[in-house]
């Protein structure tokens, strides 16, 4: 983490010099060569052909400059602020594009986010870096930049798109007339070298909002630099370079980015109401339960559409579900936010481990989640043994309060989500009454919220009033590396019943 912060404010220094083509009144195509690349070697597009090509090279894996979460954390410099136009339009592009893409990707005020756009306007132009670069990445909203269009080009650039003519099968679609560019600025018409996932999905779109105008990079505007093929004659080339909205195809690229193209199914609550009520929920839209009177939530208020990595989507966390309040007397739910932590658990610990409540990713980032598993919000908590800082061997231990009597011969269930991975973890046990009843010895390999849930046994001294209690006690033990935290969300004690979709196959006794 060190070296890599090192390398951003490095970077970060450097580049305000990028902004090479600055925006001179009354000329429309100023707004282009507007891409700075904050990789090792960071220039702006078409500095060194060699830079240009490493950088593409990265971009055929469009998963790796794509943001990890669908809300992007922004922050709006003072420079900004002070410009009212600038401002407007910032503020309307954001919104726009949230709007046509559903909320697909949000753009959200910055609280303690690491990964963050700084809109700025200082200096001359419009740029921005492609995908998310790391830490702090300045968006430029120069003088003349200050449309919604403008500002949506340069966040389709932020959310991981290239220019749309440098795609590798370009030359069927325009062609590029290089006798007419500017000196030196051939560069800037380079195309990628191989087609890349986007291309093989989505087709060349001359709507784009990340398209050339015609006469682009042009030695004078009344030159063509970028035309449409003949086989493509049909479309008008004043049709290039639109910057009013995003075209339907540049929506598409986003939902198709963000995994946004799934949907969950419809929310089930018995004894109270979901809301919006809607036949569609779209991968990030979020839901909230409420229970009728009487009833109390056990589980979550509200949850997230989450796309999985096969295509489909499902909702965070635990699924909740309205108890009488004789059912929740002897039920125990914790999303693990502060709150409930302190309520329902003590913690226990041997040398130097830890277990807190986490927002956001761990510390070192790639040692555990990057979310929580309940909401899916950096603004949400989990509880983590960071391997960091303790040592080998050293246990954090999570031990219920109360104790959690079993209901009128209701069998009790434990549920939990737990998310381990990394190298040399260590291990996660789980007791009931002093007995085993899970363990996960080592990485689970991939970073994912994964649930268990099992039944609890009858202690041998269960009451012939079928009356029993249960605690929980989960011990977090570190591994020998330090690149393996141990994370906790959700934890349910309860009637085994209650759970929506109860089985013996989901909850078996061990
Ligand atoms: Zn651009």
């Amino acid at each position: 983490m060190g070296l890599r912060m090192i390398a951003q404010t490095i970077m970060f220094l450097s580049l305000f010099s990028v902004a090479e083509n600055k925006f001179i009144p009354g000329k429309s195509k100023v707004v282009e060569g507007d891409i700075y690349f904050n990789q090792a070697e960071k220039r702006p597009l078409g500095d060194s052909t060699k830079a240009q090509t490493r950088s593409f090279v990265a971009s055929t894996t469009p998963v790796s400059v794509r943001w990890t979460r669908p809300n992007i954390p922004y922050v709006i410099h003072d420079s900004i602020l002070n410009d009212k136009t600038a401002f407007d339009a910032v503020n309307n592009g954001m919104k726009m594009i949230q709007d046509m893409t559903k909320n697909c990707v949000r753009f959200l005020k910055r609280s303690t986010e690491k990964n963050f756009i700084n809109v700025t306007n200082i200096g001359g132009g419009c740029y921005s870096g492609v995908g998310q670069i790391g830490g702090e990445q300045t968006v430029n909203v120069g003088p003349g930049c200050g449309t919604p269009g403008i500002v949506m080009h340069e966040l389709l650039h932020v959310l991981g798109f290239w220019h749309e003519q440098s795609r590798s099968d370009r030359d069927t679609y325009v062609q590029i007339h290089f006798e007419n560019i500017i000196l030196g600025k051939a560069v800037e018409f380079d195309k990628r070298s191989g087609q890349d996932e986007l291309e093989k999905n989505i087709s060349y779109d001359f709507y784009s909002l990340l398209h050339y105008k015609y006469n682009t990079f042009a030695k004078l505007d009344s030159l063509d630099t970028i035309t449409p093929t003949k086989a493509f004659g049909h479309v008008p080339k004043t049709a290039l370079g639109q910057r009013e909205q995003l075209s339907a195809t540049d929506v598409r690229k986003v939902l198709w980015m963000y995994q946004c193209t799934a949907e969950c199914k419809s929310p089930q609550l018995t004894n109270g109401t979901t809301s919006p009520t809607t036949d569609r929920y779209m991968a990030w839209s979020e839901v909230t339960y409420t229970c009728t009177t009487g009833f109390q939530l056990v589980g979550p208020s509200r949850r997230t559409c989450v796309p999985q990595s096969d295509g489909s989507s499902g909702w965070s966390g635990m699924e909740p579900f309205c108890a009488s309040p004789a059912n929740a007397y002897y039920t125990q739910y914790c999303d693990m936010e502060t709150d409930c932590f302190k309520l329902q658990y003590g913690v226990y610990s041997t040398g130097a481990a830890t277990l807190r409540v986490q927002y956001g990713p761990t510390t070192t980032e790639g040692t555990g989640p990057d979310f929580d598993n309940t909401y899916r919000s950096d603004t949400a908590g989990y509880l983590v043994m960071e391997a960091k800082g303790a040592n080998v061997g050293d246990t954090a231990s999570l031990i219920s309060r109360r104790r959690i009597q079993e209901y009128n011969g209701d069998r009790i269930c434990i549920m939990f989500y737990f998310n381990m991975f990394g190298t040399d973890m260590g291990s996660l046990t789980v007791n009931a009454n002093g007995v085993k009843v899970f363990e996960q010895l080592g990485s689970t390999d991939n970073n994912s919220w994964r649930m268990v849930c099992r039944q609890v046994n009858p202690p041998w001294h269960w009451s012939p009033w079928w009356a029993y209690y249960v605690s929980l006690r989960m011990d977090a033990k570190r591994g020998a590396g330090v690149q393996g935290d141990i994370a906790v969300d959700d934890v349910y004690v309860g009637p085994c019943k209650s759970i929506p979709g109860y089985s013996g196959v989901m909850c078996p006794t061990k």
